[in-house]
């Protein structure tokens, strides 16, 4: 088992036919590059960057930012590596930055609309991914939009930071990638309209199903409504999927725990999903699901998926494709 994981490292997460997509990894702090290059992950698809801000006892500098983003840049090679900005708030707290007490945390001052309001720590941030975008391909991404205001809003801040540093000749990638999470439902149903404003998207299931389905993501009581296969959900991926295809050299990922799942590969393989990014452990079965059938199958799985009318059909379908290509 361990001979023929070490063998898939080696080949390319490509479908029989010859359809390429790229599997990358999820991570939390510079040691977790580790993994992913073990797993024969081609990159990060989601650098989860707030575990710099819990880890520590004060606002992190804009120095130990750089020095953990090009930590991973340089270590990653010239693998591309996608920088989430802070996204606090709904049930993270940092000890050193005092907010209100909310009623609905997940539905509160979180994520961007926390850099926002605290625009001097969002600033930091994006020096710093800016600066240690010279040493790698980066690509930098805002959590929790809700609608295209606030893309355009990210960006201009964006630009700010891009005119200080040339200001102060500092180099920068000047070609840095920007995109978006797509895990409000609006920012989903709209894609199209953000579409035309960024690069790229990566769909975040485990926020995505929450909201759409109204399901708080910890809660236990209501965890049998927590749902990825929910027909509400395939629908929004295919969705967001097909808004960016529209538009040239756009691309989707998928960063929630869906693109590591087994059972969703066919069907995200088929609604056109180029980039699946997972905890590293996962990269190698992912990959093997995906060079087991050509696109074409896949899109056929991917189309019986859409036209079915609950998540344990939509389950008890893929269950059996899968079964049938072992
Ligand atoms: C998500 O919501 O799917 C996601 C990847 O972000 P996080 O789990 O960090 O909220
Ligand atoms: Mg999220």
């Amino acid at each position: 088992f361990k001979k023929e994981l070490e063998e898939l490292k080696e080949l390319p997460a490509q479908t029989k036919d010859g359809h390429v997509v790229e599997l990358v990894g999820n991570i939390g702090t510079p040691k977790d590059i580790e993994g992913v290059i073990r797993n024969g992950g081609q990159g990060v698809g989601l650098y989860r960057t707030e575990f710099l801000y819990m880890d520590s006892d004060e606002m992190p500098s804009e120095e130990k930012q750089f020095e953990a983003y090009k930590e991973v840049l340089e270590g990653m090679k010239d693998m591309p590596i996608i920088i989430r900005t802070l996204d606090i708030g709904g049930d993270k707290k940092l000890p050193y930055l005092q907010l209100d007490e909310e009623m609905n945390p997940f539905l509160g001052l979180r994520a961007v609309r926390l850099c926002f309001v605290e625009k001097d720590l969002f600033k930091t941030q994006l020096r710093a991914i800016l600066r240690a975008s010279a040493f790698g391909k980066a690509l930098v991404m805002f959590p929790m939009i809700s609608n295209v205001d606030e893309v355009r809003q990210a960006k201009a801040i964006l630009d700010e930071c891009r005119k200080e540093l040339d200001a102060e000749n500092i180099a920068y990638d000047k070609d840095l990638k920007v995109g978006v999470m797509v895990e409000i439902p609006s920012a989903a149903v709209c894609a199209d309209i953000i579409a035309k404003e960024v690069d790229f998207f990566s769909i975040g299931t485990n926020d995505l199903c929450q909201y759409t389905l109204a399901v708080d993501r910890m809660n236990e009581n209501v965890s049998y409504l927590y749902q990825p296969f929910n027909p509400a959900i395939l629908r929004l991926v295919h969705n967001v999927i097909k808004a960016s295809h529209e538009h040239e050299g756009k691309f989707t990922g998928m960063c929630g725990e869906m693109a590591g799942e087994p059972l969703a590969a066919l069907i995200l393989l088929g609604l056109g999903l180029d980039e699946f990014s997972m905890s590293a452990s996962s990269i190698p079965q992912i990959k093997k699901i995906i060079r087991s059938v050509t696109l074409k199958e896949a899109q056929e799985i991917a189309q019986k998926a859409l036209e079915l009318a609950t998540a344990d059909e939509v389950i008890a379908m893929v269950t059996e494709e899968l079964k049938k290509l072992n």
